[in-house]
């Protein structure tokens, strides 16, 4: 039996993909890591070098700023335009939603949100709707930071809009930060980030920088932002990262626009994964209006569906959900998604009865029900110690979902009791 040789193109493929997770190789490793005829890949190599997608290195071989774009190309051309997107303005969800981006809210999400401002103003952009916006200094994010090392965690990210937009102060927070708390900072902004900005961050001790992925090419950056400002800024942010050994690694923006073919979506959001061999973690958000939920519902289940597919099964895959117009269209697509985040908290009116929280009391719920058989709402209540207002939605949820039911004006266990 003869198995083909790779074609020159793949054979490229493999060199870079192997840069891409190695980082910078000499000629042997490369030659010992990709698979295939040694010579033919040291020809490649020469090849890549001579169109300038890489270049020797005191380490080795690296990925140039060409490289990377060449990494990340689709695989056939799709044809995208770029339609314009209305975000509703007012009303009890939008009211909502600004609270918890301003920081105005008791429900705090993970991430620190340390300004509202962005220099890019994509076209879906949530943060557009803000009319007051919030900076906060750095003795603030620290408290923010301080908090969350409190609750547990020992990483904290420093996002909003887009941070770099604070200049300065931003690399205040993360020294503050890093002196006082000593744990994990990365910061998630904008393609306009300045490099001196960032070699500044980089000595304040910042961990990693997270980038959103707009767009493998320019058409498909326009189409996704509504313009082309960025699209040569977020390259070379990602060539000067790995130029400088600072880690940076992306989440895959927004999906489910109207203009973007579901395939290209989907590519989109995978190509993350050659370009962050070895990430656990893909995150994407269907474009979202607060008020009125996805833009387009219809095409989350085949884009979620095809990322699954093509997905390793270890990777997991998470959205969030940004108000009660949201969880049907995510909870439609839940067989594909592994996390939902939820921005809201207890500021949404879905609170008590959404699927995506109260993981716990759900929990709680069914080992009551499963091991002293059927109760009713008062009993249940009294047992758990929760309110009966806030339960009874809780099991209006869980019964809409079948996993329990009612009879006799009492609550049964369903699956499988
Ligand atoms: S409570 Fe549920 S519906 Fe509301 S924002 Fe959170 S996840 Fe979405």
């Amino acid at each position: 039996m003869t198995s083909s040789a790779p074609s020159g193109s793949e054979l490229r493929r493999r060199i870079l993909e192997a840069l891409a997770e190695r980082g910078p190789s000499s000629r042997r490793e490369l030659m010992d890591r990709v698979r295939g005829n040694r010579g033919l890949i040291s020809r490649e190599i020469n090849a890549l070098r001579d169109e300038g997608l890489l270049e020797p290195t005191d380490r080795g071989f690296a990925l140039t700023e060409e490289g990377w774009r060449a990494l990340a190309r689709p695989s056939r051309e799709y044809e995208y335009r770029n339609r314009p997107v209305r975000l509703t303005r007012g009303g009890p969800e939008v009211e909502a939603f600004l609270r918890v981006i301003r920081g105005e809210s008791k429900s705090r999400t993970g991430s620190i949100v340390a300004t509202t401002r962005c220099d890019m103003r994509c076209k879906f952009c949530y943060y557009n709707l803000v009319r007051d916006h919030v900076d906060l200094t750095p003795e603030e994010i620290l408290e923010e930071a301080r908090r969350r090392v409190e609750a547990g965690n020992r990483e904290v990210v420093i996002q909003g809009a887009s941070p770099h937009t604070l200049g300065a102060d931003l690399v205040e927070a993360v020294e503050l930060i890093k002196d006082e708390l000593n744990v994990t900072v990365g910061v998630g902004t904008g393609p306009l980030i300045p490099t001196d900005l960032l070699e500044d961050l980089r000595r304040a001790g910042l961990d990693y920088l997270k980038l959103s992925f707009s767009g493998r090419t320019r058409e498909e950056w326009r189409a996704v932002t509504g313009r082309s400002r960025g699209f040569d800024e977020f390259w070379e942010v990602v060539a000067w990262c790995h130029r400088h050994g600072l880690e940076v690694t992306f989440v895959g923006g927004v999906v489910g626009l109207p203009g973007i073919p579901e395939e290209a979506d989907a590519e989109r959001v995978l190509t993350i994964l050659r370009l962050n061999p070895g990430k656990t973690v893909l995150q994407f958000n269907p474009v979202q209006d607060p008020a009125r939920g996805p833009l387009r519902p219809e095409k989350l289940p085949r884009i979620y569906g095809l990322v699954r597919d093509r997905a390793p099964d270890d990777v997991i895959l998470k959205s969030c959900c940004v108000s009660p117009a949201s969880w049907r269209p995510l909870y439609e697509v839940r067989e594909h998604l592994d996390k939902v985040v939820c921005m809201l908290g207890l500021e949404c009116r879905e609170y008590d009865g959404c699927p995506f929280t109260g993981r716990i009391l759900e929990q709680r719920i069914l080992n009551e029900l499963y091991e002293r058989g059927p109760m009713d709402t008062r009993e249940l209540a009294r047992r758990l110690r929760v309110s009966r207002r806030r339960l009874h939605r809780r099991l209006r949820s869980m019964e809409e979902r079948g996993l329990i039911a009612r009879r006799n004006d009492r609550w049964v266990y369903e699956r499988g009791g």
